[in-house]
């Protein structure tokens, strides 16, 4: 079996040397950090940005690949219209490297009120100008062939695409560094420096950086860094196993998923496919503290969820990693340089097995790799992208919540506008800090 292409074994690839000081520091070589670093480099910012392991090492490389609008929260759905037009142009700039194609994204339904879930999301999405459309069960049956389930319907995005992560993002942050932005990996930030109440810097493990402002973007590592300058936010982790099939016969051109399983065709030919929902939750002190909040989205996620007393040593939420430490020693940034986990066994051979019975004709699907990714999530199913008032010069742009690959680009040009305090083009009203505290009903987003 293929090794996962980016661990804390592989080579680094970005080692300029720590600036003293620069405009901002993004902390997060993920896709987030890499594309706010873009941006921000593109309006004439110094941006360095800080990577405790490898770029795009967690998850940003470890994700299925679709580029969706289908199925987005409303607030996020103008945000990805702009981040599919990026995805466009970049793929025109960097070229096939990125494995960007535009071949559609399919939901298949097994019931009736699937079908009318559906059609309720469509009914809000068409507005935006989505070319998303319901299919019957014939067009269904004509599109994907060799099927052995005779699905209801589905809803399908023509214009909806996909790209291979562990290359494309680190593709984009080459081109990022081309264009002046400094990235550095194996290098933790360790704390913010504060003084006078405001950012002054970043503390990192090779040393101090001066800077106005920090973007934190450290996927799920986020909420433990920030929660040690006492900004708090419900941010919780599931892992979510994935598995590589050797090359097959290609059954249909875009991404399809139900809820057994979701399958695409990668470049080489073979399939990444993953279960439609089923993932493991570890449970630590924040699933305590953050409980009742996300009584809603557990309630929708119960049996898809597999919990687990504890989570491996040293992972963000695990009952022995600190939640304080001093900036001169190392920290638990250090201890885990890229977030690897253990695929579920269980979950690989169910995937495996639903694919095999789904489509006969293309026999038992041989691994070639199986991974699992830590996907930072929120109880409202959308990231926070705001301001920290209490603490100025500190922006955040985490949770993305199992969707954040697709409208990486998106996310992070709106941030760099933020730090350039310039005019937004969206409204990020549902995305504010401070929805969890100022009594808002955290209402999750629709999660299809
Ligand atoms: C299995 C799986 C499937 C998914 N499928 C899709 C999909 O098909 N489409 C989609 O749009 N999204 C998908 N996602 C979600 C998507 O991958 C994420 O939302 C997105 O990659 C998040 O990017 P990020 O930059 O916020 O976080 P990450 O990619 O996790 O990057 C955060 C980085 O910050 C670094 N870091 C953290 N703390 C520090 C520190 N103190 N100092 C220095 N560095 C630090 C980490 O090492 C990490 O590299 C999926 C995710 C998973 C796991």
């Amino acid at each position: 079996m293929m090794a996962f292409p980016i661990s804390d074994a592989s080579p680094v690839q970005f080692s300029a040397p720590l600036p003293e000081a620069c405009d901002v520091v993004v902390i997060g070589g993920g896709v987030i950090g890499v594309m706010t670093a873009w941006h921000l480099a593109d309006r004439g910012f110094r941006v360095t940005v800080c990577e405790k392991g490898r770029i795009a090492g967690e998850q940003s490389s470890r994700n299925w690949g679709w580029v969706r609008q289908q199925g987005r929260d409303l607030a996020e759905l103008p945000i990805m219209v702009e981040s599919l037009r990026q995805w466009q142009s970049l793929s025109q700039e960097l070229g096939e490297g990125l494995g960007f194609r535009q071949e559609g994204v399919m939901y298949l339904a097994k019931t009736e009120a699937e079908m009318e879930g559906f059609e309720a999301w469509l009914a809000e999405a068409r507005p935006h100008g989505v070319d998303t459309r319901m299919m019957s069960a014939a067009e269904v049956g004509g599109t994907i062939q060799g099927a052995a389930k005779a699905w209801k319907g589905g809803l399908f995005t023509p214009s909806d695409a996909r790209a291979e992560p562990w290359a494309a993002v680190p593709l984009l942050a080459g081109a990022a560094q081309a264009k002046g932005v400094v990235i550095i990996e194996n290098c933790a930030v360790r704390a913010l420096d504060v003084a006078a109440g405001r950012v002054t810097g970043v503390i990192t493990e090779q040393g101090r950086i001066g800077c106005d402002q920090v973007v934190l973007a450290g996927g799920a590592w986020s909420s433990l860094f920030a929660r040690a300058h006492g900004v708090k936010f419900p941010q919780l982790s599931v892992r979510a196993t994935v598995l590589a099939t050797e090359p097959l016969p290609e059954v249909f051109a875009g991404n399809a998923a139900d809820d057994d399983f979701a399958f695409r065709r990668r470049k080489d030919g073979g399939y990444t496919l993953a279960p439609g929902g089923a993932h493991d939750f570890f449970i630590g002190p924040d699933a305590f503290r953050h409980a009742a909040v996300y009584l809603p989205v557990l309630k929708k996620d119960f049996r898809a969820t597999r919990f687990h007393p504890a989570a491996p040593t040293g992972y963000p939420d695990a009952w022995g990693t600190p939640r304080r430490w001093a900036a001169d020693a190392p920290s638990p940034f250090e201890a885990i340089r890229v977030l690897n986990p253990a695929p579920n066994a269980r979950i690989v051979a169910d995937v495996q097995r639903a694919f095999a019975a789904c489509f006969p004709g293309l026999g038992w699907p041989k691994l070639r790799a199986a991974w699992a990714g830590m996907i930072d999530t929120m109880p409202d199913v959308v990231p926070v992208i705001d301001r920290v008032a209490a603490l100025p010069g500190l922006v955040l742009a985490t949770g993305m919540s199992g969707h954040g690959f697709g409208i990486g680009p998106g996310i992070g040009r709106v941030v760099a506008d933020l730090v350039a305090g310039n005019p937004l083009g969206h409204d990020l009203h549902r995305f504010r800090l401070s929805r969890f505290s100022d009594g808002t009903k955290i209402a999750p987003g629709p999660s299809l």
